[in-house]
């Protein structure tokens, strides 16, 4: 039988993923790029001694038994070590407030409302929100899972709200409505690892 072949143009994340299924799945995959290294978004260079880390804060899907660690496993990328950190990210604003990220979210509610107490109902309508949709994997969605899926349907409405509609929050000098999507957005590298191996799926 003659070998089927695929080009993937790319080598981010989700072409590298795409590869990788690809021979997983028996095709010859050839992954062009343009740059002189793989990655994409997802590396780093150095310049005059120091190392520039363009990304990543944070990887999602290390939670043994989720869809997306499967995918991680199928990656040769898990199992290892992995730190579960109390902060996610942090941003300072010019005017030198800082606002963190905790994971833990009775803790991200009181540090949200202590920098802007006026906020405090839309801070609690937020976190709600959050609460909501920590019960759904978003990345267990994208990979097939049909209770994530009905769960993300359910929560939607609730995602728009936190995001869209939001009226800036008054950290001084901070862009607000950023920092309100910041702890939500972004499907990341989960969502490309899925989409390629999705998309190598869609042939085989
Ligand atoms: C500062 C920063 C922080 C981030 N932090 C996180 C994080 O904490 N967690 C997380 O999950 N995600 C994070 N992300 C997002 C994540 O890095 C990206 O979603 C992911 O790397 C994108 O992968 P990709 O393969 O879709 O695309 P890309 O990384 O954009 O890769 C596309 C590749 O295609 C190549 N290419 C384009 N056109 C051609 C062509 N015509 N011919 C040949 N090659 C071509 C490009 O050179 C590039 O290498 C972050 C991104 C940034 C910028």
């Amino acid at each position: 039988m003659r070998e089927r072949s695929v080009a993937i143009i790319g080598a981010g994340l989700g072409g590298l993923a795409a590869g990788c299924y690809g021979q997983l799945r028996g095709l010859r995959t050839t992954v062009f790029e343009m740059h002189d290294r793989p990655g994409g978004f997802c590396t780093a260079w150095t310049r005059k001694g120091y190392t520039f880390d363009g990304c990543i804060h944070h990887l999602a899907g290390c939670l043994p038994g989720t869809a997306t660690y499967r995918i991680w496993e199928e990656l040769g990328a898990m199992p290892r070590e992995v730190l579960f950190p109390d902060d996610l990210t942090q941003v300072e604003t010019p005017a030198g407030a800082v606002f963190t990220v905790h994971t833990d979210l009775d803790r991200l509610e009181a540090h949200m409302r202590e920098l802007a107490p006026e906020d405090t109902p839309l801070i609690r309508r937020y976190v709600r929100a959050l609460r909501t949709f920590t019960r759904f994997d978003i990345f267990d969605a994208m990979a097939g899972s049909w209770r994530d899926r009905a769960g993300l349907a359910y929560a939607a409405p609730f995602g728009p709200m936190s995001m869209m509609r939001a009226r800036p929050m008054s950290v001084p000098g901070s862009e607000g409505l950023q920092i309100v999507g910041q702890s939500v957005g972004g499907a990341g590298i989960p969502g490309c690892a899925v989409m390629g191996r999705n998309a190598i799926a869609a042939l085989t």
